[in-house]
């Protein structure tokens, strides 16, 4: 008999938590998990998987009303937020219970309640109840980051804008990356009018330069608002409710809803790490090895909390690879060279391996080719959308080491065209496919 209540105690069941208890389990480890919130974490509660359900819901605009071109007779449509919504946290629900019961077959006991750290073996549940293990997993996630101005209590965060009672008519976004805007792109296709306010000059730092122009020359066209070097100074209730949001260097905007989508912190807090000496860098993020392992040998960490990259299928890649090797026999170091991404903009970005910047900076001499089109479809909808693809490529050994596009269904193209760059095939490679014709894709093969 072990000295021990279970082999491995996880706190936090998202994406890499679940992952973890599962894999741990069918190795044959007992494991608990502890969740506060909801099981499934950021991912399925309240991130990728609600926001592309709004992203579909909210593309509709655009498709019923480029339906026209291609026949179809449509009366006058009505986009009603409630019904979306309702659907929308009905299917969240709907996960949550699949999570739940791919937790129940794995034979995880669940603790619906919070657990801090009272020891490197040892956690204490919100009743008082203490809970010894051989092993522990942080897997605790991130949480939206505020900044600290006057009114930001008035905001909403992604924590809340699934749930909005109902559509606001204008909306102030405040940041320039992921959630920012996705967002922006989600409510102006629902009819509000957006403003997105970012401090610096810049959205969605680290994608390729061309391609956030592009993002930012539709969006504008598509009639969403940019602010720069517009840093939040204050928000201000006013009496109908609305709200007005004073800025730096700028106007102020009164608006009916206020998002902050200014980055992502690691939930660190109130854990009792300091306490039982698991270290932190300098974001708050628990500083772990390539094996996942923290500062105390017991405690290990997956996922957002540890900052690495903040992706769903990097955490859930991360407790996979922590289960196989800890309580699997295998041990395994989670690869993060070419992870693809997406911006779930309208349209969207898909991106993997180095920009041109980063590529230039790298590797010295570089190639790029890129095919800048509309597709098809948008050309005979009278859409003037245009779609940029950009590849980058070594010249030394003819590698394509970047894939960088923005256009209709990006991100699925891409994630087929990213095995080819992890692969490390060449540019000859992708002229040598036949292309598949006719499709957006076919321009990866054709790039002069
Ligand atoms: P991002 O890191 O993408 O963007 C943060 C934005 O906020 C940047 O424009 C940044 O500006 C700005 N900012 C940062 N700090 C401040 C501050 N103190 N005051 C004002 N502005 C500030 O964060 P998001 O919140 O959009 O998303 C969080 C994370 O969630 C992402 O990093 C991503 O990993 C993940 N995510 C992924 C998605 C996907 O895969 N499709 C979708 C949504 C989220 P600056 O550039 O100047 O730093």
């Amino acid at each position: 008999m072990s000295e021990f209540d279970y082999d491995l105690f996880v706190i936090g069941a998202g994406s890499g938590g679940v992952r973890a208890s599962r894999i741990a389990a069918s190795h044959g480890a007992r494991v608990a998990v502890a969740e506060e919130h909801r099981v499934g974490g950021t991912c399925v509660i309240r991130g990728c998987v609600p926001k592309k359900l709004l992203v579909y819901g909210a593309h509709f605009a655009e498709d019923i009303h480029d339906a026209r071109k291609f026949g179809w007779e449509v009366a006058d449509c009505k986009f009603n937020w409630d019904v979306l919504r309702d659907n929308v946290l009905a299917e969240v629900d709907r996960l949550e219970g699949l999570y739940g019961q791919t937790l129940d077959s794995h034979k995880v006991t669940v603790f619906k309640t919070r657990a801090t750290l009272i020891g490197p073996q040892k956690v204490r549940l919100a009743d008082g109840q203490e809970i010894s293990a051989e092993r522990i997993l942080l897997a605790t996630g991130g949480w939206p980051f505020v900044p600290e101005f006057p009114g930001s209590e008035h905001a909403i965060t992604s924590n809340e804008v699934f749930h909005l009672d109902k559509l606001p008519k204008r909306v102030v976004i405040a940041g320039g990356g992921y959630i920012a805007n996705e967002f922006a792109g989600i409510f102006n296709e629902f009819g509000s009018k957006v403003t997105i306010v970012n401090r610096g000059d810049t959205i969605l730092r680290g994608y390729d330069e061309q391609i956030r122009d592009r993002l930012l020359q539709i969006s504008m066209t598509k009639g969403i608002d940019f602010k720069f070097n517009a840093p939040f100074q204050s928000i201000e209730k006013n009496d109908d409710g609305t709200l007005t949001v004073h800025l730096e260097n700028c106007d102020a905007i009164t608006a009916d809803a206020v998002l902050i989508a200014t980055g992502r912190t690691p939930n660190t807090k109130g854990l009792g790490l300091e306490d039982v000496g698991v270290e932190l860098d300098e974001h708050g993020a628990i500083k772990v090895g390539d094996d996942n392992q923290s500062s105390v040998p017991s405690i290990y960490a997956v996922g957002d909390v540890t900052n690495r990259i903040q992706l769903t299928p990097v955490a859930i890649r991360e407790g996979q690879a922590f289960a196989d090797s800890v309580f699997g026999g295998k041990p395994t170091v989670v690869d993060y060279k070419n992870v693809p991404s997406a911006v779930f903009s309208h349209p969207p970005i898909g991106a993997v391996g180095m920009t041109e910047a980063e590529a230039r900076n790298k590797l010295g001499s570089i190639r790029t080719y890129t095919s800048d089109f509309r597709a098809m479809k948008n050309v005979l909808a009278g859409r003037n959308e245009r779609a940029l693809y950009k590849m980058i490529v070594n010249a030394a050994t003819d590698q394509v080491v970047g894939l960088h596009m923005i256009g209709p269904d990006a991100p699925e193209i891409l994630q087929a065209a990213a095995i080819a760059v992890k692969a490390g095939l060449t540019k000859a490679d992708f002229d040598a496919t036949v292309a598949l014709h006719p499709s957006m894709a076919e321009e990866l093969v054709l790039l002069k």
